[in-house]
């Protein structure tokens, strides 16, 4: 069992047993409700593939498809299970599902590539659909592919069913405000632990790991939801900026599109350190925007900020959550803080089954109306039972799948 597996079970077993669930509920829980593994070809070359559908117990499969070299079919079940907790979590009427196919797509042609999103839809037609199980772009895949999906889908089921994929183009049945919405929720979640300690309008400072899609909206939101906050520090995989004077994201040499960090102004004369190095900057919040197991048991001692938002999917390992929690570090999960893109995911399945099309505000306002509940509930329950946010958000959402 690979280790994300691990991790997602131990962690689901603690909380469910803590809610007095026994050993047999819980493993039933665990195991998922159907796997798909087959080949799909492409190029003249076959590839593995998968599609693991956890848990319906709440609605729909959800969750996205992943074309990558190390997908695994343990991977993609753990992504398909934690899939079924953040749904429920944020108390969407969704399940949990996910998808995979071992590939680097960067040796596949354009026409390979499109082969290879063809075959998978195709193979799964009679198993998903907008009343099924609705798949979504994840690692290297995007709007496009999801329209070859969709597209492949209707051909070979006979009907229209735009609801049956989301993350597709605007033109496609697309949704506004799906590329921020990530980023967005964490402004939305973070934003109502600042409000519950009366912090919004103090001089707090941001360090920020990861400035790619989620990221950079992240900051941008942040900076103009919340100024008197102020991002003090840009991380990449390269290297870590640090600008004590604040750094405004907007300000850039490429106003057309997201920003590199090389490619902002503030960053010009700032001090450029060693990546890993955001972690222990002076900071009062740490923002996880990168990838998983960035802080360790190893460095999670030398965490100097108050609060962590964690944005990309497991960016704290257990042990080093363990660590932080005796220390009175904050840490705003996953499996809440990053939920923004699954919510506006399933804003988008609302528009396509509705045949409606919201314009970005309602989309936004209604994002934040399911965030913030969830947000506060988690919050709620935290204080009454004295655990972690991470614990509470857990529970909650087994609580809603088990019960
Ligand atoms: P991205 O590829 O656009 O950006 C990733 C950023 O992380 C880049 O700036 C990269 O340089 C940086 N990075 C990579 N390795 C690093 C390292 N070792 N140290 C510092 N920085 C590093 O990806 P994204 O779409 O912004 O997603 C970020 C994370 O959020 C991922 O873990 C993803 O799974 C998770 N997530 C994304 C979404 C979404 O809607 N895009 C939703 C939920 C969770």
């Amino acid at each position: 069992m690979n280790s994300m597996l691990a991790t997602a079970q131990a962690a689901i077993r603690v909380a469910a047993k803590d809610l007095g669930y026994d050993d047999a509920v819980i493993d039933k829980f665990l195991e998922p409700e159907r796997i798909h593994a087959f080949e799909v070809k492409a190029g003249g070359k076959a590839y593995p593939a998968f599609r693991v559908q956890h848990s319906s117990k709440l609605g729909s499969y959800k969750g996205g498809i992943r074309f990558h070299s190390n997908v695994s079919l343990d991977e993609v079940q753990a992504l398909a299970t934690l899939m079924s907790i953040k749904t429920a979590a944020v108390n969407l009427p969704l399940g949990g599902g996910k998808g995979g196919v071992i590939v680097d797509p960067k040796q596949l042609t354009r026409a390979e590539l499109e082969e290879l999103a063809r075959g998978y839809a195709r193979h799964l037609t009679p198993h998903i659909g907008s009343g099924k199980d609705i798949p979504a772009p994840d690692v290297n895949t995007n709007s496009e592919i999801m329209d070859w999906m969709l597209d492949e889908f209707e051909k070979e089921l006979g009907e229209a069913d735009p609801g049956a994929f989301t993350g597709k183009s605007m033109h496609k049945g697309g949704s506004e405000g799906r590329e921020a919405a990530t980023g967005r929720g964490g402004v939305v979640v973070l934003g109502e632990y600042l409000k519950a300690r009366h912090l919004t309008n103090k001089p707090l400072t941001v360090a920020l790991q990861g400035f790619g899609n989620v990221g950079f909206f992240f900051a941008e939101i942040l900076q103009k939801e919340y100024p008197a906050i102020r991002l003090v520090a840009i991380a990449n995989s390269k290297h870590t900026w640090l600008q004590p004077k604040g750094i405004d994201v907007t300000k850039t040499t490429v106003p057309a599109r997201a920003p590199r960090p090389e490619e902002l102004e503030d960053l010009k004369d700032a001090k450029v350190l060693p990546s890993d190095e955001i972690i222990a900057l002076k900071a009062d919040i740490l923002v996880l925007a990168a990838l998983e197991d960035a802080v360790t048991a190893r460095n999670a001692g030398s965490v100097k900020a108050g609060v962590i938002v964690e944005l990309a999917n497991g960016p704290v390992t257990k042990d080093a959550a363990k660590q932080l929690y005796k220390r009175n570090i904050v840490i705003l999960p996953d499996i809440i803080a990053n939920a923004g893109g699954v919510t506006v995911s399933y804003l988008e399945w609302q528009q396509n089954v509705a045949g409606e099309q919201w314009d970005e505000k309602r989309v936004n306002d209604t994002l934040a109306a399911i965030l913030i509940p969830s947000t506060r509930t988690m919050f709620e329950r935290a204080k009454a039972q004295n655990i972690s946010y991470k614990q509470a958000a857990f529970e909650l959402a087994l609580g809603r799948l088990l019960g």
